[in-house]
């Protein structure tokens, strides 16, 4: 197996890693960036982002983009590898892809979260055909239908408000009365001619033939079921980390727990944006954050 020593590797390429990756290459450190996928993240996938500074509006591929374009413009490293598993021997730590073992004496995590599901019948069935965890991707195909969003965090309105300006009809499916969203947006949404809210109410079942024709829903408050026709499902009920591999003490969500200087419970290996335990989720908090944990890595590497 080939091995490379690196002072930090920074695993995941969203707002987060990069803006670490853009720290790390300015203090002159010598980084690798690995990414499993393409570099930009979830963030790739907001079809608006509204409450990053500097920007009024702008779409999360822009914005993305030009992160990424930032971090080219200083030679950061990145490879496209997918982590298997990290073996922390002190000083040096061994991170596993499928093909090789690269060391590196700090490590900053990335990783982000995906997509919750819903763990009801027909949603793996349905997957790609009529159910869908992305709006910006998917909602296109749903022009003139009938669609269901689910959920009632930051995701899911600002899915469902991107998505009621291309389909006929949304229904929001939410499980109380409250929005957990940005009141702005919640705001928003509710002025939308073409929402209609089930509240109170859970998902029980997605049927069709094929392609997705019905969302059966349980109100939870009378017990009834009720079956909506529609033709997509979108779910946003909430993410989880992609932190698999690494065994480090986490929050009962699977969340990495930090310190102040955003160090895990394992010396050396620090945690950046989703995939740490907090309470808020942004793109401005993910970039503070991935700037601290350079600071902290250069402190740690000096100690
Ligand atoms: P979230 O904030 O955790 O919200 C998940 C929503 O799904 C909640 O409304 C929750 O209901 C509901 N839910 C959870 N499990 C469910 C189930 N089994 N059945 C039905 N409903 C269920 O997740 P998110 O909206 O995906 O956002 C993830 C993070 O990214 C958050 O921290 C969010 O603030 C951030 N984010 C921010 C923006 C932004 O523009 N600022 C955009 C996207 C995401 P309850 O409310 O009843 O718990």
């Amino acid at each position: 197996m080939d091995k490379h020593t690196y002072d930090l590797v920074i695993i995941g390429g969203g707002p987060a890693g990069l803006t670490s990756g853009i720290y790390a290459q300015r203090a002159g450190l010598k980084t690798l960036l690995l990414e499993k996928e393409i570099p930009g993240g979830q963030v790739n996938e907001a079809p608006s982002i509204e409450n990053y500074p500097g920007f009024i509006e702008i779409s999360g591929m822009e914005l993305a983009n030009k992160i990424k374009e930032h971090a080219a413009s200083l030679d950061l490293p990145i490879e496209n590898e997918a982590v298997q598993k990290i073996i922390d021997n002190d000083s040096e730590k061994l991170i596993r892809t499928s093909g090789k073992d690269i060391s590196a004496k700090a490590i900053i995590i990335a990783t982000g979260a995906k997509p919750r599901h819903l763990e009801i019948k027909g949603e793996q069935e349905f997957l790609g055909r009529g159910v869908s965890y992305c709006a910006t991707c998917d909602g296109p195909l749903f022009r003139g239908k009938v669609v269901a969003a689910i959920g009632g965090g930051d995701r899911a309105i600002k899915e469902a408000l991107y998505l009621s300006n291309i389909v006929e009809k949304v229904y929001v499916i939410h499980r109380r009365q409250e929005f957990r969203a940005e009141k702005v947006n919640v705001e928003r949404l509710s002025a939308k001619k073409n929402v209609e809210y089930v509240l109170d109410s859970v998902a029980e079942e997605i049927k069709g033939e094929g392609l997705v024709k019905s969302l059966a829903v349980k109100n939870v408050k009378e017990g009834t079921v009720s079956e909506l026709p529609v033709n997509g499902v979108f779910v946003f009920v909430g993410i989880i980390p992609r932190n698999e591999f690494i065994e480090a003490e986490k929050d009962s969500h699977g969340f990495l727990i930090t310190k102040p200087d955003l160090q895990t419970s394992v010396k050396g290996i620090f945690a950046v944006g989703d995939c740490r335990s907090k309470n808020l989720r942004q793109v401005a908090t993910a970039v503070g954050e991935g700037a601290q944990a350079v600071a902290s890595v250069e402190e740690y590497l000096h100690s």
